[in-house]
């Protein structure tokens, strides 16, 4: 029995251990922290989204220009068999009205829970506590409770994730481990995550408010969805589906600027009418809620945008800004607070098993690999199919190597 270690404990690492057991290998996962999964549980915080309902094509789509490299493991792990093998563990899931995957339960931990009760049931070991420090010739070493750790397995699987939320274990620190032994890593950026905003005092007032059913669009790119308020800026999934490409923007020329449509579903014709109506003695503020329904928080936008001189529109003025209020970005929020990171290994340094070039043996899988995507489920999809790809690659390795 060949003995495979896996480092991370995430939804890459525990499916690459699966695949693993199933493949007769002896399995030990490896993690930093005191329990495994710490970012999966906290991604079922607001409703897991396992995976998106969407026909394929669509589907790998969302990872823009990595789509070609995920192609495979997803075709062989498609979102129906994440969906099987979810109800498999006794979480059976629904479509939600958007097309997003999530259990039942809506929760990761009790899918978590049943996962590793299989996982220990085929005889896979996980060892906590093991924080990867790199390697000492062939044997990977640890810092652990008990001191330093070396193991020489036959093969390994790192699935160290990305940047995002550093205190839920993955933290980047891989990179220079890896740089050391000549992989080629694009930096790690924020991916979904919020952008920064130099607000008044007077919108910080309504930091945490939601501005719902808007179109937030960015250059030629257009989204419905929901965005909030932040003391910092703004943030919320109409930002996230556009993070990517206002990110560059700003990456590039230093800010960026996005434009609210606050009644998307209103003719212009009747903005137009309405904001034409003499508005008595009505405040400003009571005019717009009356006949817009606009809320505290959109009328504070609109007022943000006019350097508080929103009063003093014209009705022609007001109506379009009813539907194009601005917003001037002028940084990203930090990596910390972001969903997802961007960038990581290079798909050029690895084979088509997800095996490093530098590193025969040494295979990678998860958030740590070089694509983004955007929410939807699309994350969770592509880090359970490479794990499961570069399971059965450590397996065809182990069989044709020995
Ligand atoms: C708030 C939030 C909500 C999210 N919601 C969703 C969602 O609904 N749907 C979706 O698709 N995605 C969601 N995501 C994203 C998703 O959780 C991640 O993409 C996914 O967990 C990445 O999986 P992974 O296995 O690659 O890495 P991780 O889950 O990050 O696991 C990596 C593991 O490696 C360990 N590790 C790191 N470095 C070392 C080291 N040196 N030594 C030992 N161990 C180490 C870490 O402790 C960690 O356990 C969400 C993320 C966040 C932050």
């Amino acid at each position: 029995m060949k003995n495979v270690a896996i480092i991370g404990a995430g939804p890459a690492g525990l499916m690459a251990a699966e695949v693993l057991a199933a493949g007769g290998a002896q399995v030990t996962v490896y993690d930093r922290m005191p329990s495994v999964g710490r970012k999966f549980l906290m991604a079922g915080r607001g409703g897991l989204n396992l995976t998106h309902s969407e026909a394929l094509p669509a589907f790998l789509g969302r990872y823009g220009s990595a789509t070609e490299h995920l192609r495979a493991a997803i075709e062989a792990f498609p979102p129906d068999a994440l969906r099987a093998w979810s109800a498999e563990l006794g979480q059976s899931t629904y479509v939600g009205s958007s097309g997003r995957v999530f259990p039942v339960t809506m929760k990761a931990s009790p899918l978590l829970r049943a996962w590793l009760r299989r996982l220990d049931a085929a005889g896979v070991k996980i060892a906590l506590r093991h924080g990867w420090t790199g390697w000492d010739g062939e044997r990977l070493t640890f810092n652990s409770p008990d001191g330093v750790v070396t193991v020489q397995p036959d093969a390994a699987v790192f699935a160290l994730g990305g940047a995002s939320w550093p205190k839920l274990g993955s933290d980047g620190g891989w990179i220079e481990l890896l740089k050391r032994e000549g992989v080629i890593v694009s930096p790690l950026k924020p991916s979904n995550c919020g952008f920064l905003v130099g607000w008044s005092d007077h919108i910080k007032r309504h930091a945490g408010q939601p501005l719902k059913r808007i179109a937030l669009s960015f250059g030629e790119h257009t989204v419905r969805g929901e965005a909030i308020i932040s003391e910092a800026g703004i943030e919320g999934g109409a930002i996230y589906a556009l993070s990517s490409h206002i990110r560059d923007a700003i990456d590039k020329d230093g800010e960026a600027t996005l434009h609210v449509a606050l009644r998307p579903d209103v003719w212009v014709k009747e903005i137009e009418r309405k904001s034409a109506i003499p508005r008595g003695k009505q405040s400003l503020s009571n005019f717009l809620r009356k006949m817009f329904s606009l809320s505290p928080v959109e009328i504070a936008l609109m007022q943000e945008a006019t350097g508080g001189k929103l009063a003093a529109l014209a009705p022609a003025d007001l109506a379009k800004l009813i539907n194009a209020v601005p917003i001037h970005v002028t940084g990203i929020a930090p990596i910390e607070r972001a969903i997802s990171s961007a960038g990581g290994i290079r798909f050029d340094q690895v084979d088509e098993h997800f095996m490093l070039r530098a590193r025969p043996g040494v295979f990678v899988a998860g958030e740590m690999l070089d694509w983004e995507a955007p929410t939807g489920g699309y994350l969770l999809q592509a880090c359970f199919a490479t794990g499961a790809a570069a399971g059965k690659g450590v397996v065809e390795w182990l069989r044709t190597s020995s």
